[in-house]
Parts: C-alpha cells; structure tokens; sequence
C-alpha cells in the first residue's frame, strides 16, 4: 500500500497569518497544506487531522511556543518521526541549537528567502518520502499489502505494555481459513494467492477505530489485535469479519462446510499484566481458534483469560 504518487502534506505552524500565507504560496506546487495558528491547534491537528509528513514551526508563539510544540511531537511514539523544521526570527546561535537539540532537522531564520525555504522543504519531503517506503517495504506481508508478522510482534507487544500502564483489556482475534489446503488443490495457488488478498482487505476494512490493527500472521492465518476492547466488543468484531468473508461469497466447492470460502476464528481477552508478554494472549487466541475448527469451522470461539 505504498503510494509513491501520494502528495505529501506540510504543517505549517505560526500565529502570524501573514507568515501563513506567503509559505503556503511558496509551498503550494509540491505539497498539501495544512496550517495552525497556535501550538494546541498545532498538537490537535497532527493527533487527529490527515497525516502531516513536515511540520514548518514558528518559536515565538503565546501560550505553547514551538520548542515545547516540537518536545510533545517529539516525545510521542506516534509523531516522533515527523520531521520538523523551526521557520523563525530567532537568530541567535544558541537558540538554533536548542531547536536542533529537541529533534528538529533544520532551522530557517527569518526573513526568509523564499527559495530557499522551498529547496530545504523539497530536500526534506524528499527524505521522508524514502523513509517511508523503506518502513513500509520491512513492515507490510508482501502478497497482501497489510501488516506483516514482524509487525504484529511489535504491535502486540506495545499493545501490551499500554494495557499494563492504562489498566485496559486487550483483545486478539486469530483467524484461519477453512479448508485452505483443499482450496489450493481445486483452484491452484494463484487463486489461492487472490483469495488471501482479498479475506485480508475484507479484515482489514472491517476496523474502524484508528488502534486497532490487522496483520497475516503467516501463510492462511491472520490476527486482528483490539487495544482498549473487552471481549464481548471483540466477539462483536469477530462475527461481524466472519460474516464478512462469508459476504464474499468466493467460491469453494471442496469444503465440507459451505459453498464459500469461511474463516474460523479465536477471541481472547486480557487485562495485560507485569508478570505476562503478549504470547499468554497469542496462545489463547490460537487454543480457542483450534476449538472453533474442531467445532465445526465457520464460527468465532472466545475465551476471557
Ligand atoms: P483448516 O480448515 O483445518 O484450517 O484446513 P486448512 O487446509 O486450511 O489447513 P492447513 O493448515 O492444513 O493448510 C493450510 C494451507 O494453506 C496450506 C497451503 O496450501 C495454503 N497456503 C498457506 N500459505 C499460502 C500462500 O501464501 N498462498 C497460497 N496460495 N496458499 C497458501
Ligand atoms: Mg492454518
Ligand atoms: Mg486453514
């Protein structure tokens, strides 16, 4: 799901809307734009607006200045990784140098020459483009463009860790195709291929809440990982996908167990704790999803542990 031809989106951060404006005309040809006037708005924007890939912050602002912007975008596993330049009338050594310090990877003083805000922005979209890609090429399964295994480890494992802190369920769904074996026998492997790539973008549209996560696991096999979610909101989401995949209605003539291609799956809940890694949860997800094959198949097994 990489999309080179995406146009990246600039933040461009500073209470004086004249600034605003001359750096958007500026900008404009090479990027989409998005501004705030105050640090808060700043914060709001990255935290909930579409994703930024450069921020452009001016320092002197009341209330939250840009240093204590750039130190909160900084301090936070989400944002940490959005470059940020200070674009500011501070032209003092020291003040360059702290702005460094906190993580920013380049520093405009104004007035600026517009030329060279542009080349500097243009190096630094550039750089970001190709950051991006490389972490998409390590962290999506390559068939079906969604998160890989190495992916879901990390996520999980975060998940975790958050679950100990907030005190929080976590939930995970396991999910195994039924009957995948005989399904590739009948159709071959490329329809095989086609029908993994399509039960993956079906699981994955079926999240709605931007923490929750689908990933394949490995070969037929997919997990789904609800942070913040009891089990009965994680059953919900389970037979909701069931039925989904059903929905699609791919053909399987070998399965004993209907026309179409289904999916058995296995829902477990926990409240993350100390002494536990994610794999207490992983091995209960996968116990329960073996009693949903041994069950019959086509169905959601849930177990709160
Ligand atoms: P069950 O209902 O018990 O899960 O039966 P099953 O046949 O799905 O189970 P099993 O684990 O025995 O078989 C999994 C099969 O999935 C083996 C292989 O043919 C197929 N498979 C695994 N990974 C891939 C893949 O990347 N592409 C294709 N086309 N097939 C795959
Ligand atoms: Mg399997
Ligand atoms: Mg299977």
């Amino acid at each position: 799901m990489t999309d080179d031809a995406r146009k990246q989106r600039v933040l461009i951060v500073d209470d004086a809307s004249e600034n605003i404006r001359v750096l958007a005309q500026v900008l404009k040809s090479m990027c989409k734009i998005s501004f705030a006037t105050n640090g808060k708005e700043a914060l709001d924007l990255v935290a909930s607006g579409p994703p930024i890939d450069l921020v452009l912050l001016d320092i002197m602002m009341p209330e939250l200045d840009g240093y204590e912007v750039c130190r909160r975008l900084k301090t936070s596993e989400k944002t940490k990784n959005i470059p940020i330049i200070f674009i500011t009338a501070m032209a003092e050594e020291e003040d360059e140098t702290r702005g460094l310090e906190l993580g920013a990877v380049d520093y405009i003083t104004k007035p600026f020459s517009k030329a060279i805000v542009k080349a500097r922005v243009r190096t630094h979209l550039e750089l970001k483009r190709h950051r991006d890609v490389l972490e998409n090429l390590s962290s999506l399964d390559g068939l079906t463009g969604i998160p890989n295994r190495r992916r879901f480890d990390e996520f999980i494992e975060t998940g975790w860790r958050t679950g100990i802190r907030e005190a929080s369920q976590l939930s995970m769904i396991m999910i195994d195709i039924d009957y995948f074996g005989a399904y590739n026998n009948s159709y071959n492997h490329l329809a095989g291929d086609d029908c993994l790539k399509r039960v993956a973008k079906t699981l994955a549209k079926g999240l709605h809440r931007p923490t929750d996560f689908a990933a394949r696991y490995g070969g037929e096999e997919f997990s789904v990982v609800l942070p913040r979610t009891d089990l009965v909101g994680a059953v919900h989401m389970a037979e909701k996908m069931r039925k989904a995949v059903e929905d699609l209605r791919i053909i399987h003539e070998p399965s004993p167990v209907s026309d179409w291609v289904t999916i058995s799956l296995g829902v477990a809940s926990v409240t993350p704790f100390k002494e536990g890694t994610a794999s207490f949860l992983i091995q209960g997800s996968d116990r329960v999803l073996f009693e949903a094959k041994r069950a019959g198949r086509n169905r959601v097994k849930s177990i709160q542990l």
